[in-house]
């Protein structure tokens, strides 16, 4: 394992085309695009990682998959008669469906449907309160207290953020926010701006794998759904094609950050700012890519097959 990741690192930082950092979050624009890391954390705990990490990065949407769970864990299935799931073929940002479908957003992952989750776990709670119970979950689910957000990529978003602004005004005016469109806006772009490691991630995404010690943050059940969500809506409209190319549920973020759980086994975490033209990591696709061909990890393969050689 350790030399297959040194592989995919080398390989992705001889990559030319990098992709393009994102720039409509202003503190994200000045990232650096050459940097590359990946880390393993297998079921037992076990961690291997290479190339950059240790770098924290901006979790951004990837935050989105720790939003879902709070949110079930509040509500439970009450939250599917505010957001759909379905697959939304159209960008993380995109106003089109909510006029057509009365203000319930396709899913919990694009804005408009974490907006609404995010209203689901702050609903009775101040945006400090709720916010600290999502890092307490982060926190928990890494076994590590360090876990924090950065205050300075907030607040660039929030001050930057209409579209954000304008799709939960559309979901206040059609009766699905509690919240105001301010609170939800605040806490969205906080818990957006969670800061993590590869290797920090990778230990975090645990709780979406069969891993004894995280029954308490997520029963069996919800993690089999949060799954199939990341598997079909994961990556927006570029969902299809990181299953038809990795076979494996996984969350992205702009920051370039992707979770990718392979069920039973292992969570992974890969980042690279540069994004492709569906606004995930591009080299983080690509190196998914190779680690699912190498290793044969896909959800739609045979049970522990490897292709090729041994891992
Ligand atoms: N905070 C970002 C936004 O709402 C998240 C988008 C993403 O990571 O895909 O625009």
């Amino acid at each position: 394992m350790q030399n297959l990741l040194n592989d995919i690192s080398a390989q992705a930082s001889a990559e030319p085309d990098k992709g393009n950092v994102a720039t409509y979050i202003p503190e994200l624009a000045g990232i650096d695009p050459n940097q590359f890391g990946i880390a393993i954390a297998l079921a037992d705990g076990q961690v291997f990682t290479a190339g950059d990490a240790d770098v924290p990065f901006s979790i951004q949407s990837v935050s989105k998959v720790f939003a879902l769970a709070l949110a079930l864990g509040r509500v439970g299935d009450q939250l599917w008669q505010r957001v759909g799931r379905e697959p939304s073929g159209l960008a993380f940002d995109s106003i089109l469906l909510l006029e057509r479908e009365n203000g319930v957003p396709r899913n919990p992952f694009i804005n408009a449907g974490a907006l609404v989750t995010t209203d689901t776990y702050l609903a009775g709670s101040s945006p400090r309160e709720a916010l600290g119970e999502l890092l307490r979950f982060v926190r928990a689910a890494a076994d590590d207290d360090s876990i924090h957000m950065n205050e300075k990529v907030a607040r660039s978003e929030i001050a930057t953020g209409h579209r954000n602004f304008s799709l939960a005004h559309y979901l206040a005016s059609h009766g699905n926010l509690r919240a105001s469109v301010d609170k939800v806006l605040g806490t969205y772009c906080h818990q957006c701006a969670v800061e993590m490691t590869c290797r920090q991630l990778a230990l975090a995404g645990r709780f979406l794998v069969d891993a004894d010690d995280m029954l308490a943050l997520v029963s069996i059940e919800r993690r089999r759904r949060i799954n199939a969500l990341m598997m079909t809506c994961g990556h927006y409209d570029g969902s299809g094609d990181f299953a038809f190319r990795v076979g494996m549920p996984g969350k992205s973020g702009v920051g370039g950050g992707i979770l990718v759980i392979s069920p039973g086994r292992a969570s992974i975490a890969v980042w690279s700012p540069g994004l492709n033209r569906y606004g995930n990591s591009k080299l983080g696709t690509e190196a998914m890519e190779l680690f699912a061909r190498k290793t044969g990890w896909s959800v739609f393969g045979v049970p522990h097959m490897q292709i090729e050689g041994d891992v």
